[in-house]
């Protein structure tokens, strides 16, 4: 074991990682980037499979992203956004409400996607507070991911993450995920994404007036593994929130920035949320940073005179960072200049048909993809969908593989999930989804 493994073992604690099984392995230190493959301390090489957790989007060490960085540096790091503004800040605003969908018109910056959707929570709370209505509820999806902080968490539905907080959470309703693979309705395929709106509905209509907004992942719910709602529930969920009054605060975290093939997935469906919360793809992987979007009509109820307290309360120290607002404006720029969307189509194209190869698996129940989001799920029997037991690890067993072939990819529990930056190219997908496949026969034994 080389000195930094050692010291890595001695004074870190990795997110979302048992650090019992991490002492007992050798780490793997990602010593530099460059396009879409890391490299380890050792110079070994391997492609980037799930964009470094959702956030690249162009790949490691772009050109125009970095030298807008480095010139952002020279110029101003930081400074406090609460009370002063800056270039980077407002140019960035600005680009975003243009390529929003339509009607949002407010930039709220913050760091992190949890950040992003807690803001959503209680702006759309205190824009009911201001408009003389109590809404204490919040309609959600189960195995809904929102992020980490409290807030984002109540509105989680993920019991394996979320279960042991929950008497710390407020109360929230529940919708069932229109998942059809494995239904909460217990409906089949093609009537799982009705029965669920339906469902949605009546939630609806038995908590009308009492709930502030529907929060959800269009298209796409991402950590719950990768469930791809059928089309339509999108758009009959924009209704149902015009019908009983409550906003819709779309949580884009994951599906933005062209990860499902349009810029933001709520385009598919021609909907516009209330609230959007965007984070992760919007720095192309390089700065932490999140925005949360919102109409004219929701900012215009929070303004009054100052001793009416109409105000937002709601800051953080680095709050649109000035180099992390420099690395958006560039990361978007690299979107026109290399025609990132339009290449898309073909490259979707690559990688379903490289998935097809995947689906015949004996141990592979299910491949689901929208745009760059793919879920594979490992099942034990794939008749009656039983799921491998988790003391199995077979998600993981999966993933070791893959790394040994040189693909750095990351499962949720059964599911191996590929997520590549959209810069890979037709062959860097086809090798992708061929390593993935050895990795799953000699992963199952099949
Ligand atoms: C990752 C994610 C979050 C949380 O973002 P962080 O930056 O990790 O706090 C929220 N919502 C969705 C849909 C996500 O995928």
């Amino acid at each position: 074991m080389n000195a930094l493994s050692e010291k890595d073992k001695k004074y870190i604690w990795h997110p979302f990682t048992q650090m019992k099984d991490w002492e007992a392995e050798e780490p793997l230190v990602i010593a530099r980037g460059r396009g879409n493959y890391l490299y380890d301390t050792e110079g070994r090489r391997y492609f980037d499979g799930v964009s470094s957790l959702w956030v690249n989007v162009h790949g490691h060490g772009r050109k125009e992203i970095d030298d807008a960085v480095i010139k952002q540096v020279k110029t101003l790091s930081h400074s406090t956004f609460l009370g002063l503004s800056h270039p980077p800040g407002i140019l960035l605003a600005e680009k975003l409400i243009n390529i929003a969908p339509k009607g949002l018109r407010r930039v709220f910056y913050s760091d992190n996607g949890s950040t992003a959707v807690e803001i959503a929570l209680k702006m759309a709370y205190q824009y009911w507070k201001h408009k003389g209505c109590d809404r204490p509820l919040f309609l959600s999806l189960k195995e809904a991911y929102h992020g980490d902080t409290i807030g984002s968490v109540s509105m989680g539905g993920m019991e394996l993450f979320h279960e042991i907080f929950r008497p710390l959470l407020f109360k929230t309703v529940k919708a069932p995920a229109p998942f059809c693979y494995r239904c909460g309705l217990g409906k089949e395929k093609d009537s799982c994404g009705m029965a669920c709106a339906d469902e949605l509905e009546r939630l609806m209509r038995e908590n009308g007036g009492k709930i502030s907004a529907l929060v959800m992942e269009p298209l796409v719910q991402g950590a719950a593994g990768m469930f791809v709602h059928p089309e339509g529930y999108l758009r009959r969920a924009r209704e149902l929130c015009d019908k009983y009054n409550a906003l819709l605060v779309l949580d884009e975290v994951a599906t933005g920035f062209g990860r499902t093939g349009q810029l933001f997935a709520c385009q598919h469906e021609n909907v516009s949320p209330d609230i959007l919360c965007l984070a992760k793809g919007i720095t192309g992987g390089y700065l932490p940073l999140a925005a949360t979007l919102t109409t004219e009509e929701v900012y215009e109820v929070f303004l009054g005179d100052y001793a009416q307290f109409k105000t937002f309360f709601h800051g953080h120290s680095y709050t649109a960072n000035p180099l992390a607002c420099a690395a958006a404006l560039a990361n978007l720029e690299v979107f026109d200049k290399d025609g990132t969307l339009q290449h898309m189509p073909e490259k979707e194209y690559a990688l379903s048909e490289g998935l097809e190869m995947i689906k015949k698996l004996p141990h592979v129940g299910d491949v689901r993809r929208k745009g760059f989001m793919v879920g594979i799920e490992l099942v034990k029997d794939k008749k009656t969908k039983e799921p491998y037991p988790p003391a199995e690890k077979i998600g993981i067993r999966v993933i070791t593989e893959a790394r040994r072939l040189g693909l750095i990819i990351r499962p949720l529990g059964n599911v191996v999930v590929l997520m590549p930056p959209l810069s890979s190219t037709l062959r860097e997908l086809k090798r992708m989804t061929e390593i993935t496949r050895k990795a799953i026969i000699s992963g199952t034994g099949f």
